[in-house]
């Protein structure tokens, strides 16, 4: 044994002291060719842009599942890495060029890739640090990072097989375009700002050859009508019957256009019955383009200015541009009038620029013959996705998916692999205003592995590289097999292919897991995991989306550090007033098991700092147990043989309840029950372990009567639970548990590390024992009868008193047996065993627990009248608070703009305080009739 264990516990000094023995010890590091079965979680890649937040903090629950497998005897390996998040950290390095006055385009686009390399260098590793910090046993060997030259490789093979069996290919559609970022967005980068307050102007088209007549068009965006190609009504509208393929003649341009009949689009009762058509800007009408082989015109540039160099509006950003057709429209008598309109606006995600819609050569990928086998394996349960509820999310994406456009016009990220011969596509081929070359949709591109010699059709040998590179989540979704070393046939990925599960949040099922689903199939012809967990959002009290305005974020490093006083405003608003002081550091530990016993599958998780300091003080019960238990330890000689007959009852008692957690608690890792998995450690550990057991074992351990063999059973018992809980915890809280057990005294020194040891396990102690937890559940409850009505009648908790316990027969037979103890444990003396129905004392206080009544007599004991007083005031305290619940509830106000969170909140409370009352009402009316009793 070395140092005894310190007084109080303090996080810092056991935490970055373990995490550095690990690995120096290479424990995290998993060996592929070792025999032990494997088991493989790839960590999901946080950007190199990133700090870490709760979401990080919740790949607590991959570690917990890591580490519990390890010492289940698995080949544990989990393999992390980062993302290059090519538009965000492009974002930064041109903010940081910014400030030095330049652009990218003045840099150029090798110099921006080796700037944003150097960024890489010097901030890209934080993100990983901070990991260190919570405790995760990731293999640090294995790291990997999107852009790396291995995952590099990988990308490009799958970009060119895919090409080579016609699943990727380009064309010229409509796409998301943010004018101020320059790239074409997904979906998911688009946000959607809806009841934005617009107009709709109304402009009137001259009909060709009929002066005089004109058709009304509304537009939100007057701008896009000089790319309009038509305008559409609908067949049954009889205003416009005799128009169907009469020619408008479109205002400021020259050009005419044609009414064409389009059912889908018209809705004949919405505004003039007549929709101009722009195929150009607008996605209803690019798809109203396709059906009527429309030109498609593109009016804007890349920055949004009007392109059209014989009108003079040529140049003008389109804002200026809507301002000024206006004007002419309306000197012109061609803006019948203008409304005001509600409206939704999409904006770019990162820079809140209005995206234009445009017309863009871009690579995609055919999704549907990829999706139909990713739908299958889910559907015959190769993988299993849990929630089971997402399942049907997951199925309805997979059947109506679209194609996924992958190339993205930046600099930083995976360039295509496609190259133009520069002779052959002389006139597809231009250089833009900044320099650039736009490649046209004629262009012929030659796709491969490495850059082409020599041109096979015109024997020149210059060639230009696609500039656009690929969709961050094209690299991503490679990740179980692309960081293995694929598309080598490597001894990882023999050993670790396919990973066990995929921990991720519900929010990515689609944009991550999906793809990760399809390309695993496709390329290594088996799913990439058998299991999915689908985390929640980590959300605050009120179940309110953390966010910085909202002032309600919780930094999880804040939280293992602490927060010092005057840094106070770093603290979510709502709990600033909990902790005026600052906060301590609560620790890795404590956080790691804050969020595991929040994380309640298909349940958003709801932190508080309250939960924190809660179990923080675990951390605390857990280290001061072990404190105890090794000061009784001091003398025990582990070598020393015990025989079963030598335990006492409580020893048998609580190595069958430390059983019955193992079961539990493992079962319920099995089903990734992470929540009821933490509250089974933390129930068996405080209230079994610690407030009965500890205290049940002093007479074993201290007892002048106790045989030296007792002592030394009760001993041996005291170690092997103490031993064997700190396994059980030790996933959920790894950093205090080895601290702990690196102090106990062992027998068997092959397990240098509680990190690599076995389990916990069932064995000849450790076992299922019904006549001790039967005998010593009755005791427990009628140690707790006793102490309840201590607990309620205010009574001096070191007053010794007489007592009396009532019940059947065969229960006071046990009863008798633990008379001694129930005395000492109780304050009692002296006891009276009577059989159920026996005549109580006067004045009795009763208290129910099962089986057992406990009954003590309050005569002289306290003033009746006083405390029927206290507990009226009491009562009288609770409903008006309950009645100022009502009131809210009540008010039609109040329940309308009320989060739905705090409406259920107060629903609690109230309920709550009925509990409450009727507990207070019973027991003013026991006194009562304690006092008719005393005053007949
Ligand atoms: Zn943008
Ligand atoms: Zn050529």
């Amino acid at each position: 044994m070395s140092e005894p264990l310190s007084k109080a516990y303090e996080p810092q000094e056991v935490e970055k002291k373990w995490y550095s023995i690990w690995l120096e010890a290479e424990l995290f590091v998993a060996n592929s060719s070792d025999q032990k079965p494997p088991y493989t979680i790839v960590m999901p890649p946080p950007n190199i842009t990133g700090s870490l937040h709760m979401g990080h903090a919740l790949y607590t629950l991959q570690d917990i599942l890591i580490r519990w497998r390890r010492m289940q005897g698995y080949n544990a390996l989990w393999l992390p890495g980062t993302d290059h998040a090519g538009i965000s950290t492009q974002v930064m390095v041109e903010r940081d060029l910014k400030k030095q006055g330049l652009s990218r385009h003045q840099v150029g686009r090798e110099k921006f890739t080796e700037k944003v390399w150097e960024w890489k260098a010097k901030h890209g590793s934080r993100i990983e640090e901070q990991l260190k910090v919570l405790g995760f046993s990731c293999d640090w060997s294995r790291n990997n990072f999107t852009m790396s030259e291995k995952l590099n490789r990988a990308v490009r093979e799958v970009f060119v097989r895919l090409y080579e069996e016609g699943l990727i290919y380009r064309d010229e559609r409509l796409i998301n375009w943010c004018p101020s970022c320059q790239t074409v967005l997904s979906d998911l980068e688009v946000d959607h700002e809806e009841g934005v307050k617009g107009s709709l102007w109304h402009l009137r088209y001259p009909v060709h050859g009929q002066p005089g007549r004109y058709l009304v068009v509304a537009t939100t965006r007057p701008e896009t009508m000089l790319g309009d190609t038509a305008v559409a009504v609908h067949s049954n509208d009889k205003r416009y019957q005799d128009l169907h393929g009469a020619n408008l003649d479109l205002p400021l341009t020259g050009r005419t256009i044609s009414v064409i009949v389009d059912d889908i689009l018209v809705d004949p009762e919405f505004g003039s019955g007549a929709v101009k058509v722009t195929p150009g800007h607008d996605f209803n009408d690019f798809q109203v383009g396709k059906r009527h082989q429309l030109p498609m015109l593109s009016v804007l540039d890349t920055q949004a200015r009007i392109q059209l160099p014989d009108s003079p509006f040529d140049g003008l950003d389109r804002f200026e541009a809507r301002k000024a057709i206006v004007e002419t429209l309306q000197q012109q008598g061609l803006l019948s009038h203008i409304e005001d309109h509600t409206l939704s606006l999409a904006r770019c995600d990162r820079c809140a620029t209005i995206v234009e819609p445009t017309l863009s050569p871009q690579w995609y990928v055919k999704m549907a013959p990829l999706a139909e086998p990713a739908l299958q394996a889910v559907r015959n349960k190769e993988t299993v996705i849990i929630p089971e509820h997402w399942t049907k999310t997951y199925e309805h994406w997979m059947t109506n998916i679209q194609d996924w456009c992958v190339s993205r016009q930046l600099w930083w990220g995976h360039q295509i692999p496609a190259w133009y011969c520069a002779y052959c596509n002389r006139d597809t081929l231009h250089k833009n205003a900044q320099g650039e070359i736009t490649i046209s949709r004629q262009a012929t591109p030659v796709v491969s592995r490495e850059a082409p010699k020599q041109c096979s059709v015109c024997g020149h040998d210059e060639w230009i590289q696609d500039p656009d590179v690929l969709d961050t989540w094209f690299s991503s979704g490679l990740w179980p097999f692309s960081t293995l070393g694929w598309p080598d046939d490597t001894p990882d990925l023999h050993t670790f292919y396919p990973n066990s599960v995929m921990e991720t949040g519900s929010d990515i099922l689609f944009f991550w897991v999906a793809r990760m689903m399809m390309m695993g199939i496709h390329f290594m012809k088996a799913p990439p995991f058998s299991k999915v967990y689908l985390h929640a959002m980590v959300r605050d009290e009120h179940g309110q989306k953390m966010s910085k305005t909202k002032g309600n974020v919780i930094d999880p490093l804040d939280m293992v550090d602490g927060v010092p006083q005057n840094q106070l405003e770093r603290l979510p608003k709502s709990q600033r007033a909990l902790f005026p002081q600052g906060t301590p550091a609560f620790g890795a530990d404590a956080l790691r098991f804050t969020l595991a016993a929040a994380s309640v599958a298909g349940r958003d998780i709801k932190l508080n700092l309250e939960q924190l300091q809660g179990y923080r003080a675990f951390c605390n019960k857990i280290w001061n147990a072990s404190r105890f238990a090794l000061m009784n330890l001091e003398d025990y000689k582990p070598d020393r043989k015990v025989q079963s007959d030598e335990l006492a009852i409580f020893d048998r008692w609580i190595l069958s309840r430390l059983s019955n957690a193992i079961t539990t608690v493992y079962a319920q890792l099995e089903n990734f029950a992470f929540a009821e998995a933490s509250l089974s450690v933390y129930h068996f550990f405080w209230n079994e372990f610690c407030d009965w057991y500890l205290e049940l074992s002093k007479s074993q351990l201290r007892g002048d009567a106790v045989l030296p063999a007792q002592r030394h059973a009760t001993q041996m018992v005291l170690a092997r639970v103490l031993d064997q809980s700190l396994r059980l915890i030790h996933p959920f809280m790894p950093f205090i548990t080895e601290e702990i057990w690196q102090k106990l005294p062992r027998v068997n020194n092959d397990e240098k590390f509680l990190m690599t040891a076995a389990v916990a396990k069932n064995d000849d102690w450790v076992k299922e024992d019904r006549v001790a937890e039967i005998q010593v559940s009755l005791l427990i409850d009628a140690l707790t009868a006793l102490r309840n009505i201590r607990g309620e009648a205010q009574l001096a908790p070191s007053k010794v008193l007489p007592a009396e316990l009532h019940a059947e027969q065969e229960i006071l037979t046990v009863l008798e047996f633990f008379k001694p103890q129930i005395e000492r444990l109780a304050q009692i003396h002296p006891l009276s065993l009577r059989v159920t129905g026996s005549i109580k004392p006067p004045q009795a206080a009763v208290s129910v627990v099962n089986k057992i009544e406990g009954v003590i007599s309050l005569v002289g004991l306290i003033d009746i009248a006083k405390e029927s007083e206290r507990i009226e005031k009491e009562i009288m305290k609770i409903t008006t608070e309950q009645k100022k619940i009502y009131a809210k509830l009540d008010n039609t106000d109040f329940l309308a703009r009320a989060p739905a969170e705090v409406i259920e909140t107060q629903r609690q409370r109230a309920n709550e305080f009925s509990a409450q009352l009727d507990k207070l009402q019973a027991h003013l009316l026991s006194l009562k009739e304690k006092e008719l009793l005393r005053n007949p």
